[in-house]
């Protein structure tokens, strides 16, 4: 068998790519799994990028337009009118994704396992059959855990993290997620609390799983409330390199994560459209610094996160009392922008309110931001 572009993965990553090349090439997409969605993932998507991606619909379950976050000893709240993030089911999300590239013309291979090149083609694995497809074009678009990665001899400088996230029962405000930061707690990351309905949120956090169970019973949730329990893992950092001759990683699989959130599906499908370029104009060469904007991003929150380590609980109070202060949330709520941390960043240091504030706990925080 032979196509133009064979992708490896059928998660949001590789089915939204399909749905780029669907119709002007000749693509195919293996997936392991015997059905999409499954992976933990809170699925929270901003707002602006998924009308601009043009994201499948079908999958929005809930729309946000606010949060509120909480630190051990303060809160303060950012609101908009419109909703400024959606929260997807991504079952459906990659379902629909995959239904629209089928439709488009491209095939696809359920249940069938990547397991490594030979002779430049991919070797293939569906229930007990082994066979091969070559293509003209290679995508790893097979999760952090990348076997395409490992094939072309890609490195880390990352950090990795393991994921967990359950759907609670309870009672929450619908159009607001929550997000809560105590290193005393969890000195790896926040929590969320991110609301499906008025009576189900997935709550979670990455690092240890009892940082996790303590949040629970903080947050006033019950353990024995919970329907439904994933665990997962992110990189956050580089992976490098991510095109080797005609292979190209996207997604997780070039941990395009955003390293703030952990957020990857917005990344990937930016970089989708760059490497769809790429691959039509038949020269992988310009992919990786044609995703300088995500790359940018994934730096910047590369030191947001280097910050937020080295920091005490007690100057992230500090923190939150500037942000919180009627001038800064001016600011979040006129420029915050789900996907474009630095642009949020950048309109609070041009206050200089704030960044005298902001200087004053931490120069070393400004400088590292700039
Ligand atoms: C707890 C948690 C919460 C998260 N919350 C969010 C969130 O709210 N918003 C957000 O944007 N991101 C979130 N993320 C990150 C998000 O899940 C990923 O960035 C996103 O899934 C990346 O999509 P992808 O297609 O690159 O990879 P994946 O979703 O990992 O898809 C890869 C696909 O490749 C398949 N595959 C793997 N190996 C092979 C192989 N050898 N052969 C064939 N197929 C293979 C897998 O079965 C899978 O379907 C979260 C992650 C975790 C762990």
């Amino acid at each position: 068998m032979r196509y133009d572009v064979l992708i490896i993965g059928g998660g949001p990553a590789g089915n939204y790519l399909a749905t780029l090349l669907a119709g002007k090439m000749d693509v195919a997409v293996v997936e392991k799994k015997a059905s999409f969605g499954g992976k933990a993932c809170t699925g929270i998507i901003g707002a602006e990028s998924f009308e601009k991606l043009g994201f499948p619909k079908e999958a929005v379950l809930n729309k946000l337009r606010g949060a509120v976050f909480y630190s051990k000893i303060q809160s303060f709240e950012i609101k908009r009118k419109a909703p400024q993030a959606y929260v997807v089911d991504r079952k459906t999300f990659e379902r629909e994704l995959a239904k629209r590239a089928i439709k488009g013309g491209a095939d696809y291979f359920i249940g069938t396992t990547f397991t490594g090149f030979r002779n430049g083609k991919a070797r293939l694995q569906h229930l007990k059959e082994t066979f091969e497809i070559e293509a003209d074009f290679y995508v790893g678009a097979d999760s952090v855990a990348s076997t395409v990665a490992r094939e072309i001899g890609a490195r880390n400088e990352a950090e990795f993290l393991k994921g967990y996230e359950a759907e609670v029962v309870g009672s929450f405000r619908r159009d607001f997620t929550e997000v809560w930061v105590n290193r005393e707690l969890n000195p790896d990351f926040f929590f969320w609390v991110t609301p499906v309905s008025e009576d189900v949120a997935r709550v979670g956090t990455f690092g240890e799983f009892e940082a996790f169970r303590r949040f629970l019973t903080e947050r006033g949730l019950n353990p024995t409330s919970i329907v439904e329990f994933k665990a997962g893992s992110v990189g956050l950092g580089w992976r490098k390199p991510w095109v080797s001759g005609n292979v190209a990683l996207l997604g997780d699989a070039a941990l395009q994560i955003k390293p703030t959130t952990a957020g990857g599906i917005v990344f990937g499908a930016v970089c989708a459209h760059h490497l769809a370029r790429a691959v039509i104009e038949g020269d992988l060469g310009s992919y990786e610094s044609s995703c300088s904007a995500v790359r940018k991003q994934i730096s910047f929150g590369l030191r947001v996160r280097k910050v937020f380590r080295g920091m005490s609980q007690e100057g992230i109070e500090k923190v939150f009392e500037v942000l919180g202060s009627d001038e800064a949330r001016e600011v979040i709520e006129e420029y915050a922008d789900f996907d474009d941390h630095l642009r949020t960043f950048r309109a609070l240091a041009k206050k200089p309110r704030l960044l005298a504030a902001l200087l004053k706990i931490s120069p070393s925080l400004i400088r590292a931001l700039l």
